[in-house]
Order: C-alpha cells, then structure tokens, then sequence
C-alpha cells in the first residue's frame, strides 16, 4: 500500500457530550473527513452527510479499530478517529499509537497522524464542582480490563498518601459491582473520612447531576459508568455552593 498526499487520521475529542464543548478545531476536522472511525455512541454524535462514512464499532476493539484507521489513510482517506471527553485520556489516541508501532509498517510512519484535544471529563466536571483541581492531581482509571486491581489499589492509595487530588474514570461497571466499595474503604484509609467526594454524572449533559459528600457518608452505588468522580484533598473544602482546592499545600 501506497501513502497519498491527501491521507490523514486526525484522532479527536468531542468533549463530554454538549455539542458547544466541541472545540472549533475538531468541528472543523469533521466537515473535512471523509470516515469517522470510533465506539458506537460517539460515532452517533456525528451528524451524517453526503460523502462520509461513519464505521461504529463495539467496545474493547480500540487496536482494530485503529490499525482500520491507518489503512483507510494509507488509501488516501481523510479518517476522523472519534472519542469523548480528551482522546489522550483513557481513549483511542494510545490505541492508534500502539496500532502503529505493532503494524511496523514503514509507510504508514509517514502518514500525517495528529491528535486533537478535547475536554475531558473530570475537568468539565471540576468546573461545575468549583475549583477542586486547583492543587495537584491524579486522573486514574478504576477499570480493571487492561491493568490488574493490584495495581490500581496500590496507584489509589499512594496518590492518597501523598495527597493528590484524584479524578476516577470507569468507576463501577455491573460486570465488577464490587471493586468500586473496595476503592471507597482504601480512600477513607489513605485520605481519612472527612475528605470530600464528588459524584459528577452525565457532565454536560440533560440530566446532569453533580453530588458532593464526605468518603464516609460514601456509598457505591453513587457511581457508575456516567459518572466520574472526583476526590479532594486534606485542604479541599466547601465554600457556599461551590468546593474548591486552595492552590497553596502544608508541609507533607
Ligand atoms: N476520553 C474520555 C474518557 C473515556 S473513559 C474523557 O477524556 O473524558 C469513559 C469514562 O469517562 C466514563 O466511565 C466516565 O467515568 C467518564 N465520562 C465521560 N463522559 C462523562 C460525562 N459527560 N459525565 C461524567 N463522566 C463522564
């Protein structure tokens, strides 16, 4: 297979789900592709028009659906990759990275790949919360699919420990109902009971529903797949309606 000129695979971020917090850049990317490549529900999101394709795929296939988008570039397709929220967070760009390196194709190096920012969930959601990113932070993803629960019980009590903030992507799935109370018990250890929790669900969204509590008044099923959830530190507090994080730290 042969590069054209006019191939491309621009990997996107459609932010967390109002069309208004679609940046100008991305929106322009796709009235130029000619296929939109992604997971079923962002993959709807794209309006159709004459001359684009749109190729939905089910989840858990993020190399095939990339090394797909390579080869459509190679043959001279303009391909959106589509994710939500940033697509270098928990999302396809990786994917198409690591397509890349496992095809070893070397015209494919060549091809003109660019990654498009979008907002990520747990910032959209920090807005809406007030200012609890305001002081250093750790975006984890509480999903066990690509890396063991070992790691991340360890990721969230260190980033506990040393007094991050956190942001947590995936939090609960039906098909691991228990991991997420697991997770509560090691915060409550690691930042004490009194730290503030907030549950953002369906950011931007109708619907939308934003819960603030403390890790003891927690409870599981606060979480689920549309909801990131977003944990303060020592110092975050309530200030009216708002939570906020001091940008300042006390000695650690
Ligand atoms: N690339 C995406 C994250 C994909 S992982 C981003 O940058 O936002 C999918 C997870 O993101 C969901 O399980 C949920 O935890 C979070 N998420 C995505 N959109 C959201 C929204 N509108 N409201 C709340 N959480 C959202």
């Amino acid at each position: 297979m042969t590069q054209t000129a006019t191939g491309w695979v621009k990997i996107v971020g459609l932010g967390p789900g109002n069309e208004s917090m679609v940046t100008a850049q991305v929106q322009e990317v796709l009235t130029e592709a000619t296929d939109v490549v992604g997971y079923i529900p962002y993959v709807k999101r794209i309006p159709e028009r004459p001359g684009l394709t749109l190729h939905a795929t089910d989840n858990r296939v993020e190399i095939e659906r990339a090394t797909h988008a390579l080869e459509m570039a190679a043959t001279g397709k303009r391909v959106a990759v589509v994710s939500s929220g940033d697509p270098g967070v928990f999302a396809m760009a990786s994917a198409v990275f690591e397509a890349l390196e496992v095809a070893n194709n070397p015209d494919w190096l060549n091809l003109d790949i660019q990654v498009l920012p979008g907002i990520t969930a747990m910032l959209a959601a920090s807005a809406r919360i007030g200012a609890p990113m305001g002081h250093d932070f750790a975006a984890i993803n509480l999903s066990d699919n690509l890396k063991p629960w070992s790691l991340i019980e360890k990721r969230l009590r260190l980033a506990g420990e040393a007094g991050f903030a956190m942001g947590f992507y995936n939090p609960r799935s039906k098909s691991r109902p228990h991991q997420f109370g697991r997770a509560l018990e090691i915060l409550r250890q690691a930042c004490g009971g009194e730290t503030l929790i907030s549950f953002a669900r369906d950011v931007s969204k109708p619907g939308e529903t934003i819960t603030t509590v403390t890790l003891d008044e927690a409870t599981a099923e606060m979480a689920d797949m549309r909801t990131v959830v977003i944990v303060g530190n020592a110092d975050t507090r309530r200030v009216g309606r708002h939570v906020y994080t001091p940008r300042y730290a006390k000695e650690g």
